[in-house]
């Protein structure tokens, strides 16, 4: 069995540098050298998952195969290092505290005072331990979120500390990100802020072993220098992160400053072969040369914060790369549509998607998107709550039952064509009560779906509530907005796609959460396709 390291990355000065993304990058060159390695990512706040937060507060609710609902850097791993995630790599302080209240009231510490230490941050270590005992991964890569000195993080950065001691300074290592901020009066980068949030872990008994310094501008040997003597770390474990045209531009930014070769010689452990990332560069290359352009627009009500839409942002770029087509996104706020506007707002469009999301606001606009482009045959891509806004459209005006509504909005309609699901209708908590993580779906034969992903049977993510009411399944198909996907064992209409239309495809599930750069969704992919074929008919 595998012994892994545990390679810890810590944040400093400010938040928002992007430890996902140097954790994600990390780990792709280790994968590219041929280790195995997962990432997990500790948030030091109470929810126990971010599944309840509003997307304005935490940005997309990323949803795992087992259906853990995690934080959106759970996304970026995926994306980067092509393999799932689970809940094992999402842990919040609220979830530790709640594991050892737990074992509290069933007496198992009967008799101890239980304490910040030793008894949360052993369940802290439990859970950094849970992974790499697992003898599947060579590394183990734990994201710390937030600063090092918020109050928040401390037993975190406790844990991390005794992990030194319980694995051996040779399976250890820990990298501080840090910003060099470049000061215009004095024209000069500043390396104060770094040294003091060193100064903050060394208080906490960490010393760094690596610094990934994001800066605006390159490091001049002499701060290079400066970082390494005020930070006791080796001149070449400066490694320098300069602002990036795109997050996928990060790993060959990290290979040519030699990161993963950092890492290696400080666990003391063989270079290896020169990590191959071949296939990553490919796609960089036609992600940064289209030969074509499309504009999409995104109809959602948290527009104002495009990280409530990480995933679908990201799956465009990967099937943008795949279709050598530069993608615009076009946000527009669904409260902004009404029947007057669709022209003027949607008509310039090459294709629309209406997007997830949960409550009433927003949701006339969302209808209205839906009648425009499928009576101008836009292509259209409708996700879970765009789905259900389709399935309404077309119940009101195509088979023209005026009232009809999903009870998410509108309890007493007559015509509920979107209904709680049956298991859901006893459920009254709300944190981690959804129909979550991945369910098996049948694809019709001959279906348009079914054509795009190249096969039948597939197994997508779900985050919802309520569904299809299948009382109207036979209109539904006989008018020509088919069921095309299906879960096999309870009849869950999973897909819709309109018969008389060039694409037209509502999905209950949330294909945009298993895009990666290696596997473009076939459903973005063919979707991106069809707006370009749209585009290039106008022309
Ligand atoms: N609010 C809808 C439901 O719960 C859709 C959810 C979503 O878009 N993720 O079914």
């Amino acid at each position: 069995m595998a012994k892994a390291k545990y390679i810890f990355v810590t944040g400093g000065v400010t938040s928002s540098l992007g430890k996902g993304i140097i954790s994600a990058s990390l780990g792709k060159l280790l994968q590219a050298k041929g280790f195995k390695v997962t990432i997990q990512k500790f948030d030091p706040y109470i929810n126990i998952d971010p599944g309840t937060l509003n997307p304005y507060e935490h940005g997309e609710c990323y949803v795992t195969d087992d259906g853990a609902e995690t934080d959106l850097d759970l996304g970026h791993y995926e994306r980067f290092l092509n393999i799932p995630t689970s809940q094992a790599n999402n842990i919040t302080t609220g979830r530790i505290y709640n594991n050892v209240i737990t074992k509290e009231r069933k007496g198992e510490y009967l008799g101890k005072t239980v304490q910040v230490v030793p008894h949360i941050t052993d369940e802290i270590k439990r859970n950094i331990y849970l992974l790499g005992k697992s003898g599947e991964f060579d590394f183990v890569i734990t994201e710390i979120g937030g600063c090092v000195g918020d109050i928040e993080s401390l037993p975190f950065i406790e844990a991390v500390r005794q992990v030194k001691w319980d694995v051996g300074q040779n399976d250890f290592l820990v990298i501080h990100l840090t910003l060099i901020p470049y000061l215009k009066a004095a024209q000069e980068l500043k390396t104060k802020p770094t040294q003091h949030s060193v100064k903050q872990l060394l208080e906490a008994g960490i010393q760094p072993d690596i610094l990934v310094c994001r800066a605006d501008r390159k490091l001049p040997a002499d701060i290079r220098k400066k970082l390494a003597l005020f930070c006791n770390v080796h001149y070449n474990s400066v490694i320098e992160a300069l602002d990036a045209e795109t997050i996928y531009d990060v790993p060959v930014q990290m290979l040519k400053e030699k990161l993963a070769e950092r890492v290696l010689t400080k666990l003391k452990m063989s270079h290896k072969n020169e990590p191959a990332l071949d296939q990553w560069k490919d796609f960089l290359g036609r992600l940064k040369n289209p030969t074509e352009e499309i504009r999409v627009g995104l109809v959602g009500k948290y527009v104002e914060l495009p990280d409530a839409y990480k995933s679908i942002a990201e799956a465009f770029i990967h099937a943008g790369a795949e279709n050598e087509c530069g993608v615009e996104i076009e946000w527009i706020s669904s409260e902004s549509i009404n029947e007057e506007n669709c022209e003027s707002l949607l008509g310039h469009l090459d294709g629309v998607l209406v997007a997830p999301g949960f409550g009433e606001r927003g949701i006339p606009g969302k209808i209205e998107a839906v009648k425009y482009v499928r009576e101008k045959k836009i292509p259209f891509f409708g996700i879970c709550l765009g789905m259900q806004c389709a399935v309404i459209e077309f119940a009101r005006n195509v088979l023209k039952y005026k009232d009809a509504a999903s009870t998410e909005f509108d309890e007493k309609t007559k015509e509920a064509v979107i209904d709680l699901m049956e298991e859901q209708k006893k459920i009254t908590d709300k944190g981690g009560t959804m129909r979550l993580g991945a369910y098996p779906c049948n694809l019709e034969k001959g279906s348009k779906a079914a054509a795009t992903y190249g096969k039948q049977k597939i197994s997508e993510r779900h985050r919802h509530r309520y569904e299809f009411n299948n009382k109207y399944l036979d209109a539904f198909n006989k008018a020509g907005l088919r069921a095309s996907g299906i879960n096999p064992e309870t009849g869950l209409v999973e897909v819709v796609e309109l018969v008389d239309h060039p694409w037209f495809i509502g999905t209950q599930y949330h294909p945009e959460l298993k895009s990666t750069v290696l596997n473009p969704h076939p459903l973005f992919v063919k979707f991106v396709a069809a707006s370009l074929q749209y585009a290039n008919s106008k022309s």
